[in-house]
């Protein structure tokens, strides 16, 4: 497994949210996703995951960059919430709502530190092609009155 480089902690301009692409009801722990992850991409792609039932679980500390937008990890905290797609793998908001919850607080806790953060989903970033994470996190953010 490679050591995940490092990040300036001081320089974070991003919070990005995704979807695990699980679906809908399998309870996928942190701990498994972390593992997929180091063995398709080498390291642990997020910073936090959301679990089902809002567990919050820190997977890399801030000052570790993330591998979880192709070509802009650096500066970007990734959080991924456990779910993203239907049975039959299609794309769907699956969050419960303990996820929904933990997302803001975790959401909530980076604006206080990084006040001016942009928030995005994964698919908001130029040339990404994904459904991920399978819902509009500006027009969510907009409805919760965040
Ligand atoms: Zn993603």
């Amino acid at each position: 497994m490679t050591t995940p480089a490092y990040m300036d902690p001081a320089k974070i301009e991003y919070l990005t949210i995704h979807c695990a692409a699980t679906p809908r009801g399998r309870d996928v722990k942190a701990a498994t996703i972390s593992q997929w992850d180091v063995r398709k991409f080498g390291q642990i792609s997020y910073h936090h995951v959301v679990e089902i039932d809002g567990n919050r679980v820190r997977t890399l500390r801030d000052d570790q960059r993330g591998a979880h937008v192709g070509g802009a990890n650096t500066g970007n905290i990734g959080i991924c919430y456990v779910g993203g797609v239907e049975a039959n793998n299609r794309p769907a908001d699956t969050r419960t709502d303990a996820q929904k919850m933990a997302l803001l607080t975790l959401i909530r806790t980076y604006r206080a530190r990084y006040p001016g953060i942009i928030i995005r989903g994964h698919r908001d970033w130029p040339g990404v092609a994904k459904a991920c994470p399978s819902f509009d996190v500006a027009a969510w953010l907009k409805e919760v009155g965040e």
